[in-house]
């Protein structure tokens, strides 16, 4: 598929946009005024973040969105246009791109606030002599109050999660280990599915946002303790968090079993969830109990922000446990699969 094709085809696609004044077609967007404030990138190479023997197209585009609308969540905000960078090399035929296509229309359609407004806007084409390199700009709208940071957790705040973890950890495990067809692979439809179609709480995160409930947020991209470690480092505290809090799938745990793995373990470190962690005053707790509710989420308090620095992890009975047993949160390799 030809670089003007592609983009006749995406244009086809694409209707009015809630908050631009002009789309596809010109030398450069024009977005309406304020509906841009917030603006996130993540970026998907072929080998490293997906595999085409794992994720079918449409799966890889919905990730690619999916990423980045958790992204303007754990802002508090509300996800608008987005601008696509296509580095196709060989195997993304024109079916491949148009199964891109329709995963990130998914996407926008089950995930966002207001769909509609989850449209691409502009984008570049180009070859690519080695793998597929997708990358997404996605704009957004900051809550009325101003955007959720990671550096505004206070000493005494309780420590909250939101959504689920380890699911896609193990849904890469069942991947990994058994091929596609396999009866052992389609024994776990819902943790493959986890890690395929990852369900990003942006209607949650935009929720969060104009509620005010909140001091600090941090979508959970790398891996739960990993990430809560940012929010602690950018806030300058400390937190304890009790390890028996954070909820295990039951299905992550009979997986774990099989396999004589540690579900926890996938739960504290694994990535690609795309679960919330936020801090709040415990005055804060009712409300946001019941609007996670409202929402179908399931929400649990961990443990607190303490003065002082790193996290403290406590066991069942209130022991300290040592970093490394709890295994160690993703981070990507530059120039290497990741
Ligand atoms: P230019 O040479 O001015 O950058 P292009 O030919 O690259 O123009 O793009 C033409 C139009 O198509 C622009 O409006 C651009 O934003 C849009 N476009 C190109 N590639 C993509 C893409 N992958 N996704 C969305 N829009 C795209
Ligand atoms: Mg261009």
């Amino acid at each position: 598929m030809r670089e003007f094709e592609l983009i006749r085809a995406l244009s086809r696609r694409v209707g009015a946009i809630p908050g631009v004044e002009v789309g596809i077609g010109d030398d450069a967007a024009v977005m309406a005024p304020g509906r841009c404030g917030l603006v996130a990138l993540d970026t998907m190479v072929e080998g490293l973040h997906f595999r085409r023997d794992y994720s079918s197209a449409a799966d890889v585009g919905w990730k690619l969105l999916a990423c980045n609308l958790s992204d303007i969540a754990a802002m508090g905000g509300a996800p608008g246009a987005y601008f696509l960078s296509l580095s196709l090399g060989e195997g993304a035929d024109e079916a491949w791109v148009e199964g891109l296509f329709a995963g990130l229309e998914a996407a926008a359609a089950a995930l966002a606030p207001e769909p509609a407004a989850v449209a691409p806007a502009g984008g570049d084409t180009t070859g690519s002599p080695g793998p597929l390199v997708l990358s997404l700009t996605l704009t957004g709208q900051a809550p009325s109050r101003g955007a959720v940071l990671r550096g505004g957790a206070r000493a005494g705040d309780e420590i909250w999660l939101f959504g689920r973890v380890g699911l896609a950890a193990a849904g890469l495990e069942v991947l990994r280990r058994w091929p596609e067809g396999s009866a052992e692979r389609a024994a776990w439809p819902s943790l493959v599915e986890a890690h395929r179609r990852p369900q990003a709480l942006c209607r949650l995160g935009a929720a969060l946002g104009e509620s005010g409930l909140l001091h600090a947020m941090i979508d959970v991209s790398d891996g739960l303790l990993q990430d809560l470690g940012h929010i602690l480092a950018r806030s300058g505290v400390g937190a304890r968090v009790r390890l028996e809090a954070v909820p295990v799938s039951p299905e992550a745990a009979a997986l774990a079993a099989l396999l004589g793995e540690d579900a926890r373990a996938w739960a504290l470190s694994g990535g690609d969830d795309y679960a919330l962690v936020a801090t709040a005053p415990a005055s804060s707790g009712e409300a946001l109990a019941a609007l996670c509710a409202a929402q179908g989420v399931a929400a649990a308090r961990l443990g607190e922000v303490v003065a002082g620095e790193g996290l403290e992890a406590l066991d069942a009975q209130g022991r300290a446990v040592e970093a490394s047993a709890l295994g160690r949160g993703h981070e990507h390799a530059l120039g290497g699969r990741g």
